[in-house]
């Protein structure tokens, strides 16, 4: 099949806001009555327990009348399909036996792993949506893509490798399990123009390169870097150093094993992730401790729900992540029509500062707008552990030049604070410190610090 363009699927990706709810709906109809019809689990417990059937749903606020469901729950689901049937697939699968032809599962770093299962027609669409994605960065047949993420069952894993190839882009699944040595190796055997990495392991290739590939990152030949896993490209200074690392392209993207899947465009300032399966997946916000709904209007911040639309194996009904995004919905300056969105943390991190909710993340991504007044790195101190704050909410922010007057830090305190307290409702306690004087770990820099003796 030969395509043209920018897109990979023109018709439904350049679909009309109002044309793309009518299909929304039409499809998340077909799908409620599949899911009552074929799992005792959704029909008792998500219709019936409620008074409902599919035929009472015909309006937004019917719908969520519909339970919601989360994590614990599946894997709670998943235990009793194995009390019952003898095997975990039995309640919230649809499709049957025959028809599964895949499981991919989340990595399970908590907890036990919960598993999504998937027809022919469920790959399908899993591997559309990663054309959809690829195709919109630039990628074509042709490309050569180091698949350094994940080797394993896992959503980045063989997953996404199957969805590089169908597109027709020649994929080198090299994994991340190796280390920087055999990753470094592959990029200089295969001579790939993609990478595919977290954004950390991405840093640490820069670092690495010189030692083990003999050269600079720039000059491996990496044209387009996709981070996954973590944000990259939506943080100003981890964004420069990738791109001029590697002298690439960056992009931000998520979706694995399922429906819900998005990627970042080139656009200054940052806009998000472009949500690019809203023909397979139906979001929603709920408010993160009532789960009351939220309605997804331009800047909403909310706890995802989602649920798939047009899915024969596990579809996912309702189903609460836990993850806080905020979504936008006025067009993107890049020309791409559809709604985006910023995943802000999880809802577990949030802290309760006087009534309101507050969202560590949230703070970063401000402190992240005045660099390089700030490095970006901050972290909030607190007596004992959330969500409750005894007021003031105290944080210490790095200022981004060792030679900063006091003026200057006066300054970009009282402009810091005013940020926060205009878009987050809370009056903070900033200490401005050094540039890199924050302790900074391998991983992902914790954004709370309890005081042992507070
Ligand atoms: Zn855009």
């Amino acid at each position: 099949m030969e395509k043209k363009g920018q897109f990979w699927n023109e018709k439904i990706e350049m679909l009309p806001p109002k044309e793309m709810k009518t299909l929304q709906w039409k499809r998340l109809k077909r799908q409620l009555r599949y899911n009552y019809e074929n799992s005792v689990y959704y029909r008792e417990e998500k219709f019936h327990r409620v008074g409902l059937t599919p035929d009472k749903i015909r309006t937004l606020e019917d719908f969520q009348k519909i339970p919601l469901m989360t994590k614990d729950e599946h894997r709670w689901v998943q235990e009793e399909s194995l009390r019952r049937f003898g095997h975990p697939y039995g309640l919230i699968t649809c499709a049957p036996r025959e028809k599964i032809i895949r499981i991919n599962s989340t990595s399970g770093t908590t907890g036990m792993p919960t598993l999504y299962t998937l027809t022919r027609h469920d790959i399908e669409v899993l591997n559309e949506m990663h054309a959809r994605k690829y195709w919109r960065a630039g990628l074509r047949p042709g490309n050569i893509v180091l698949q350094a993420l994940s080797l394993s069952m896992f959503t980045g894993g063989l997953p996404l490798s199957d969805g590089l190839q169908a597109m027709g882009l020649c994929v080198v699944p090299v994994g991340i399990e190796g280390g920087a040595r055999r990753v470094l190796d592959f990029a200089l055997l295969t001579k790939p123009d993609v990478l595919i990495t977290t954004p950390s392991f991405g840093e640490y290739l820069i670092e690495k390169s010189p030692e083990i590939a003999g050269r600079q990152a720039d000059e491996l030949g990496i044209r387009w870097f996709f981070c996954a896993g973590e944000p990259g490209a939506g943080i100003p200074s981890l964004r420069k150093r990738l791109a001029e690392g590697f002298n690439a392209r960056v992009f931000d993207h998520t979706g694995g094993g399922h429906a819900f899947h998005g990627i970042s465009c080139d656009s200054i300032p940052y806009p998000g992730m472009h949500f690019l399966s809203p023909d397979h997946c139906f979001l929603e916000l709920v408010t993160p401790e009532a789960k009351l709904p939220i309605e997804m209007s331009d800047g909403a911040v909310g706890e995802m729900v989602f649920t798939f639309i047009d899915w024969e194996g596990g579809p996912l009904m309702r189903y609460a992540l836990g993850d806080l995004v905020q979504v936008f919905m006025e067009p993107c300056t890049c020309g791409w029509p559809e709604m985006r969105f910023k995943i802000l943390g999880r809802t577990d991190d949030m802290l309760i500062v006087k009534g309101v909710n507050v969202y560590p993340a949230a703070v970063k991504d401000i402190v992240g707008e005045f660099i390089p007044k700030t490095t970006g790195a901050m972290r909030i101190l607190l007596e004992k552990a959330g969500p409750l704050v005894n007021p003031p909410l105290r944080m210490q922010v790095e200022y981004g030049f060792t030679e900063m007057r006091d003026q200057d830090k006066e300054q970009l305190k009282k402009e810091l604070a005013g940020q926060i307290g205009e878009r987050l409702r809370v009056r903070p306690s900033i200490e401005l410190v050094p540039p890199y004087s924050l302790p900074r770990g391998s991983g992902k820099m914790p954004m709370i610090e309890i005081e042992k003796d507070g």
